[in-house]
């Protein structure tokens, strides 16, 4: 028995087999006016006289749903009819975004909407910016599993992402005197027209309690577990339409509910809350995204989050898999599944307790089909970043997985001693429990073992686990650990976000890149063609003076379309160095004034991005851009020269604003520590010139678009390894260079915070400490790059010929090749 709740009751009977498909819909702009009218009507219940631009947005989004929902039951019965291999992609995020300009650009509706609107006397653009973003996800990770399946209904996989409804997705961020202020994202307020509550598809999830073992006969040894605390997971279907339209996906996420909404009992006898505890717990679970790099404090709840999801779909997928007809035995022929970073590596161990203890499979059996199903993608090297829990904990929540995690254990440590070349201190690596302080669950190494593919995200990172995280698991079993560079859907990350460059390409080179991205390389003959660097320099100005008019009207502050915009967009980490940059602004601050008589590059320094409430160093580093952004915005010896600017609240839509309208593309992640990076991707394409390391994947961004259309500086990742292994001097590397080392003292002796003196002074003191991030290291460098920046920037011939480069040479970045990839070399889809 599973603990399937809702049963699905699908209708297979002959009589309701003949009912006829409901008709295509039409979708010219008088047709959709009038369907618009009627969902308004009759689906919102408003007089078209008093509607608010809400219930226009609401009534717009279910007319183009209706036309995604005929091609959604299409999807959906040819897979269940040809019974081909799915793939499951389980996160636990997924940054989406908004959804409706995906969709009508997808089914190549926008202009038939946008007329349709117009008649009724409402601005596309102006609904459209209403619509709240799912921000389900903290950053990269999480967009990327948005992209991914963006580009798994593109390139027409039958796939599902699985993932959990947070009711509140990552914070918004305020800013109060310049400090990040955390508040709760409240995208569920206006409803959410894109879901659909599916009651039937509802699982019991179990936490704690006790195992039982029952001997049967023939000493056949049945586990039964007894949780002492239930709920259940409903699920919730958004469709996800690809390229033209052609497939459309499902992305389920689940909702804790309680099993009893009220204790009425109690609720009687008058103990009010009590009545209510059960269903408050299960509601906390689904209600908030726990943020990246925060506090022990929440860690339980993060535990439940995983085992409740990954319970929910495993239960999902096999349900699904036996109701076709199928045979245990050929899951892995059937599904794949696919686990983004450790966050799902509970599901190895769910899917060996439903196969031993629900389905009676033996040990053995259930583990080799574990093994073929999973796949598993590596987002980070650090080991202090990679996911472990507390043996205690884990016992106490999940008890019969504590026993499977063991079982699994004895079985791989077994096999790792029969090979005669391993020692203790690489059996003690690859143990699923780490000795070495109190004892935890190594997600990473759970993950790993229980998988038959292993991908990093680009190159540089895939050859670096190898060497470090996973070096002993790859000598266990090498041949499991390959390589998948990211990549990004140019559906969202050129069409949508930039409409002008679209159309310009279209008018130049035609359609074929619109469905194959690859094809944009025809670009290349275009960049030293005067009339075409023209056109594409007034999209370039067009998209920043879009940018400057947020900005103007957000924050009150004036930008110039013409200065060069910098931007650096991305979570707010130290590995990241928005620091360096923050220091570099100060030391060209300084030279500015020093040398007024210079011919300077006007340059406006933008910077976005959200730090994990817990991390103390990265709101400082907020704090700080706000304030370097004060003092020299109100300095008249720079002005139209320097500009400073942190906009607030970084998530998908403003980075669609903010991606078309840069100039230049800052990548500087510490060597060796950027895993890939997907920002980078989306810069370039768009036309930016990239300064960074070679770090994650600006190093195949570099082989593609050529060493002299990318401005690469500082340190590498081997040579970092190694001047952290030796230790280095930052001191004597901060004395050496005047621009530097007057830059620190500045903000270490607060210049840029009279009010608080010592505001930023252990920030600093750390680059001279130990500089573990390499700031002082590559300083130099950095600042040097930053200079044969400006150099191209006055020859403006030869900056558009490398940016339009940049754009050609970007294709083999699109999601869909890398989704190619997976299909082919690790799903077999
Ligand atoms: C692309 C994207 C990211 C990832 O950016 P990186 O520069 O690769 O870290 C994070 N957040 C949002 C909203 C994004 O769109």
């Amino acid at each position: 028995m599973t603990s399937q709740v809702g049963v699905d009751t699908m209708i297979k009977s002959q009589s309701k087999a003949d009912i006829p498909l409901p008709k295509p819909r039409e979708s010219d702009p008088e047709t959709v006016a009038a369907e618009i009218i009627e969902r308004l009507t009759y689906g919102i219940g408003k007089d078209a006289k008093v509607a608010t631009p809400h219930d226009w947005l609401t009534a717009t989004i279910l007319v183009v749903r209706d036309r995604i929902i005929d091609k959604w039951m299409e999807s959906t019965r040819a897979s269940y009819d040809t019974n081909s291999k799915r793939v499951y992609y389980l996160s636990l995020e997924f940054l989406i975004g908004r959804l409706m300009r995906d969709a009508m650009s997808n089914l190549g509706l926008v202009e038939d909407i946008r007329e349709a609107l117009g008649s009724l006397g409402v601005d596309l653009d102006l609904i459209a910016g209403l619509e709240p973003d799912a921000a389900l996800g903290n950053g990269g990770l999480g967009r990327l599993a948005a992209c991914f399946m963006e580009s798994m209904a593109t390139v027409d996989i039958p796939a599902y992402g699985y993932g959990i409804r947070y009711v509140h997705g990552l914070f918004r961020q305020q800013m109060a005197d310049g400090w990040q202020v955390e508040l709760p994202e409240t995208w569920l307020a206006h409803g959410n027209p894109w879901e659909f509550e599916r009651r039937e598809s509802s699982y019991e999830i179990g936490f704690g309690g006790t195992v039982d073992a029952l001997v049967g006969v023939e000493e056949d040894m049945r586990h039964v577990w007894k949780p002492n605390e239930r709920m259940i997971a409903t699920a919730y279907d958004t469709p996800i339409v690809g390229w033209r339209g052609e497939r459309v996906n499902t992305l389920r996420l689940w909702s804790a509910q309680p099993i009893d909404p009220i204790l009425l009992d109690a609720f009687n006898a008058g103990d009010h809350i009590g009545a209510l505890r059960e269903s408050n717990k299960a509601e906390t679970l689904t209600r908030v995204l726990y943020p990246a790099d925060a506090t022990p404090a929440g860690q339980e709840l993060r535990l439940r989050q995983e085992y409740f999801f990954c319970s929910a779909s495993l239960q999902d997928i096999l349900r699904r898999h036996l109701q076709q007809g199928n045979e245990l035995a050929d899951l892995a022929d059937k599904v794949a599944i696919q686990l983004n970073d450790t966050h799902p590596a509970i599901s190895v161990v769910e899917l060996l307790r439903l196969l031993c203890d629900v389905h009676g499979l033996d040990l053995d059996d259930a583990w080799e089909i574990t093994s073929k199903t999973f796949s598993y993608t590596n987002h980070t090297l650090l080991p202090e970043a990679l996911e472990s829990w507390p043996v205690p904990l884990f016992e106490r929540l999940l008890p019969r997985h504590m026993q499977l995690v063991y079982a699994v254990n004895a079985k791989m440590l077994i096999h790792a001693r029969k090979q005669t070349d391993f020692t203790d201190e690489e059996i003690r690596h690859i143990s699923l429990i780490d000795e070495s302080g109190d004892r935890r669950v190594r997600m990473g190494n759970l993950a790993f073992m229980g998988s038959h593919s292993i991908n990093g995200v680009s190159a540089l990172h895939t050859d670096l686990m190898k060497q470090t995280v996973f070096a002993d698991l790859h000598k266990l079993f090498p041949g499991r650990i390959n390589n998948k560079t990211n990549g990004i859907t140019p559906r969202r990350w050129l069409m949508q976000c930039n409409p002008g460059l679209t159309n310009l390409l279209r008018e130049t080179i035609g359609d074929d890149f619109l469905d194959d991205a690859a094809k944009l390389q025809q670009l290349d003959g275009y960049a030293e063609d005067t009339g075409f660097q023209q056109k594409f320099a007034a999209v370039k100005r067009a998209n920043k003076e879009r940018l400057a008019q947020l900005v103007a009207s957000r924050m009150g502050v004036r930008l110039d379309p013409d200065a060069l915009f910098d931007i650096q967009i991305k979570r707010i980490h130290e590995y990241k160095r928005q620091l360096l940059n923050i220091i570099e602004t100060v030391a060209l601050y300084d030279q500015i004034r020093s040398h007024p008589e210079r011919d300077w590059v006007p340059r406006v320094k933008l910077f976005a991005g959200k730090a994990a409430p817990s991390y103390h160093n990265a709101k400082l580093i907020i704090k700080l851009a706000n304030d370097v952004a004060r003092t020299i915005n109100n300095d008249p010896s720079v002005r139209g020269l320097l500009k400073v600017v942190f906009v607030p609240n970084y998530n998908v839509s403003l980075a669609e604003v903010m991606v078309p309208a840069a100039d230049l593309s800052e990548q500087i992640s510490t060597a060796g520590m950027e895993a890939s990076g997907t920002g980078n991707m989306k810069f370039a394409l768009n036309g930016a010139l990239t300064i960074g390391t070679l770090d994650g994947a600006n190093v195949e961004m570099r082989d593609h678009v050529g060493e002299e259309n990318i401005v690469i500086f500082g340190l590498t990742a081997d040579e970092v390894a190694k001047i952290r292994a030796e230790g280095h001097n930052p001191r004597a590397t901060i004395e050496a260079s005047r621009e530097l080392s007057q830059a620190l003292s500045a903000i270490q002796s607060g210049v840029f915070s009279p009010d608080d003196r010592n505001r930023f002074k252990e920030l600093i003191d750390g680059i001279y400490q130990h500089d573990w991030f390499m700031v002082a290291a590559d300083f130099d460098s950095y600042a040097q790059a930053q200079r044969s920046v400006d150099q191209t920037w006055t020859d403006k011939a030869s900056w558009y010929a490398k940016t339009i480069r940049n754009t050609a040479r970007m294709g083999w970045f699109s999601s869909d090749r890398t989704i190619r990839q997976y299909a082919e070399e690790i799903w077999r889809a």
